[in-house]
């Protein structure tokens, strides 16, 4: 027996009584089939409902092998049940997606755009336009002449027609599925629009209360164009402000200064990179001669905020100061960090050698470069058990 889809005759039906006549499995996942359903299915860029059938979550809702499967967290029995739509996310998909036809309706009519693809996102929509590129310009003017409709306050119905009379009528379509039988549903935006859709609608175009497009993004043949509709524009709103709430009081400037203010912050961090590099490069011969000043054969220094560059350079200073020393360098924030080694003369052609050593000691691994091996450290703070390593070696 087919399911009667209800959602198809009423969108805004959000609980009802109805008969489980089927539970199975597909792929170890419990689903139901039943008389009567409100869960409308995934298709034409609509995502499945959710919601509850017998206080068991409906996780998804989806056309297999013609019918309409109702995915369940829960296997459950056959007989009559409630069912009940998780209403908050179903109206918002039928805002964001009668926001779509009144988009593609007023873009193709009123500027000659074509849509050519829909997506309904989590966080925003996007519709492809066959248009090379939109300007903020064609978007005020977009965005105001939809407005203009949403608060004409059109009314939007939809029906069953058999083909020929669709055929007929001026309906605005992308073709009907392949192996598509009987009678065509059609949805009208009184004045607007007449379109083929299996999709849940507002029932007024007023009912989309506001729509915002937000960006395009360039895309082969076309634009993509991304907008949000209804509570999404204030739900969205409201984190922007949140977000800018904590900007401003971080930055500790108003709105309009933000920009400019973020800008000369992050002009003064380069600065500051650029004063600490200095500075390191400065002092790197006074601390390759003070490695090479110390007393035993072989030496280890940590510098917590040096770079693999700088710690590269001091040890080739640290060598070229004091030929017979091996020297250990280690940088980064304990444990994780980087080191560089170098070793005595008399030892230098077994640099890979020793150098794959010392790695595994500071739970690393790496690699060597000429007189050099240097590599990525788990554990720098076992730099004192990697020196003992290299005096073994010496004795
Ligand atoms: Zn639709």
């Amino acid at each position: 027996m087919k399911t009667r889809a209800l959602y198809e005759m009423d969108s805004y039906l959000d609980e009802l009584e109805s008969t489980v006549t089927v539970v199975d499995t597909d792929q170890g996942r419990p689903y139901a089939l039943l008389a009567q359903t409100i869960f409308h299915p995934e298709s034409g860029g609509q995502p499945g409902d959710r919601g509850w059938i017998a206080d068991t979550r409906v996780a998804d809702v989806r056309i297999q092998e013609g019918e309409v499967r109702h995915y369940l967290e829960q296997p459950i029995g056959t007989g009559p049940v409630k069912m009940r739509l998780d209403w908050d996310r179903r109206f918002d998909l039928m805002q964001q997606h009668t926001g779509q036809h009144l988009l593609t309706a007023v873009a193709q009519d009123r500027f000659r755009w074509a849509t050519t693809a829909f997506h309904l996102g989590e966080e925003k929509c996007d519709i492809e336009l066959d248009v090379p590129q939109l300007g903020p310009e064609d978007l005020q003017r977009l965005e105001a002449a939809v407005m203009a409709e949403v608060r004409a306050a059109h009314p939007v119905t939809a029906w069953k027609v058999p083909p020929e009379t669709a055929a007929a009528l001026n309906v605005r379509s992308r073709g009907l599925p392949a192996g598509h039988e009987g009678d065509v549903r059609l949805v009208e935006i009184a004045g607007l629009d007449i379109n083929t859709c299996g999709g849940t609608h507002l029932r007024n175009t007023s009912e989309l209360e506001s729509i915002k497009l937000i960006e395009t993004e360039r895309m082969r043949g076309g634009t993509r164009l991304y907008f949000v509709a209804g509570s999404r524009v204030r739900r969205r709103l409201g984190l922007h402000e949140s977000r800018l709430g904590q900007i401003r009081s971080l930055l500790g400037v108003p709105d309009g200064r933000l920009s400019e203010a973020l800008s000369d912050r992050l002009e003064q961090l380069r600065q500051a990179a650029r004063r600490e590099k200095q500075i390191r490069e400065e002092a790197a011969p006074m601390l390759a001669e003070a490695l090479a000043a110390r007393r035993e054969a072989d030496v280890h220094a940590h510098f917590e905020s040096a770079d693999l560059p700088f710690l590269q350079r001091l040890a080739r200073l640290a060598a070229e100061l004091a030929p017979a020393k091996s020297v250990l360098l280690t940088g980064g924030a304990d444990p994780s960090g980087f080191f560089v080694l170098s070793l005595s003369e008399n030892k230098a052609d077994k640099i890979n050698q020793i150098g794959s050593r010392v790695a595994e000691i500071l739970q690393g691994r790496g690699g060597g470069g000429g007189s050099l091996f240097q590599g990525k450290a788990e554990s720098v703070s076992k730099a004192e058990e990697a020196l003992a390593f290299l005096r073994q070696g010496d004795g």
